[in-house]
C-alpha cells in the first residue's frame, strides 16, 4: 500500500519567538530533497503567522496545536477554528494526550473539535493512545477503540479522507520509553481494523496513521520500516533542527 509518509513536529509550549523562527529556518536550510515525504510543524500559536510566511512555497506545512470548537464569543484565552483558518494553516492537532490529561479534554470535546475543523476546512491530526495504567490493565485496545469511535462518530467517509491519526501511547510521550516497532505496528493494524468496521477497507488502508512517543533519530529506522506506520509525530526531538532532520532523513 502506497500511503503518505508524514513527519510532524509538535513544539508544545517551548521556544520563544526568536528560537521558533531560528528553528524553522534551520529545518528549511538542511531539509534538502525529501521526495514524497511530508513535513508539518506545530509551533506555539502566537508565532504561527510568521512561520506560515516563512514556510510559503517550501516543503513544510504548518499547523496549530489546539483550538476551541466554538466559532466566537466569551471564551477567554481560547482560539477559534475561524482564527486558525485565518492565519492560513492547513492542520489542527486535536486530542493530544496533554490536552486530554493535563487540561481535561474529553472524547466529546475531541469530537466537537473535529467537526469544527471540517467546518473551517482544516485538516485534523487526531491523537489517540492509552495511559500506562490502562496498558498494564490490558485495556489498550479497548481505550483506543473508544477514542476512535467517539472521535469520528459524526465524520463522513468523504471527510475522513482529510484526517491523519496519530497513535501516541501516553506512557511513551516524553519518557524516553518508545514502543517497540512491532507493538506500535500491531496497534496501527488494530486502528485500521476499527476504521474498516466504521467505514470501509479502502479508507482503513489509505488513512495515514503516525506513531508518536519518544521518537528519536536512533529509533526511527525500526519504526519507519513497519508496514502500518506511516510517519511520526515528534515532540522533544523536534525542538532541534538537527534531530528533527535526522529523523526525517533516517526514516526508510
Ligand atoms: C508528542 O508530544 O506528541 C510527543 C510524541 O512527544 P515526545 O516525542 O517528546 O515523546
Amino acid at each position: 500500500m502506497n500511503r503518505r509518509e508524514i513527519f510532524a513536529g509538535n513544539w508544545k509550549m517551548n521556544n520563544c519567538y526568536k528560537d521558533s523562527i531560528d528553528l524553522v529556518k534551520g529545518i528549511l536550510k538542511d531539509l534538502g530533497g525529501i521526495g514524497k515525504k511530508e513535513v508539518i510543524v506545530f509551533p506555539p500559536s502566537l508565532y504561527v503567522k510568521d512561520i506560515v510566511e516563512i514556510c510559503k512555497g517550501t516543503s513544510i506545512d504548518v499547523g496549530i496545536q489546539n483550538m476551541y470548537y466554538e466559532k466566537e464569543g466569551a471564551f477567554t484565552g481560547e482560539i477559534s477554528p475561524e482564527m486558525v483558518k485565518d492565519v492560513e494553516v492547513k492542520y489542527i492537532l486535536i486530542g493530544h494526550s496533554e490536552r486530554r490529561h493535563v487540561f481535561g479534554e474529553t472524547d466529546d470535546d475531541v469530537s466537537r473539535k473535529i467537526s469544527a475543523a471540517f467546518e473551517f476546512q482544516l485538516m485534523p491530526v487526531v491523537c489517540v493512545g492509552e495511559l500506562l495504567e490502562e496498558r498494564e490493565a490490558g485495556n489498550s485496545n479497548q481505550v483506543v477503540k473508544r477514542q476512535i469511535e467517539k472521535a469520528f462518530n459524526e465524520v463522513s467517509l468523504e471527510k475522513m479522507q482529510d484526517v491523519i491519526i496519530a497513535y501516541e501511547p501516553v506512557w511513551a510521550i516524553g519518557t524516553g520509553k518508545v514502543a517497540t516497532p512491532d507493538g506500535a505496528d500491531s496497534m496501527h493494524k488494530f486502528i485500521r481494523t476499527i476504521l474498516k468496521g466504521m467505514y470501509n477497507e479502502e479508507l482503513s488502508n489509505s488513512i495515514p496513521v503516525l506513531y508518536g512517543g519518544s521518537v528519536k533519530p536512533d529509533n526511527i529506522a525500526g519504526l519507519s520500516n513497519m508496514e502500518d506506520i506511516d510517519g511520526v509525530l515528534v515532540g522533544g526531538a523536534s525542538l532541534k533542527a538537527k534531530s528533527f532532520l535526522d529523523i526525517i532523513h533516517n526514516s526508510q
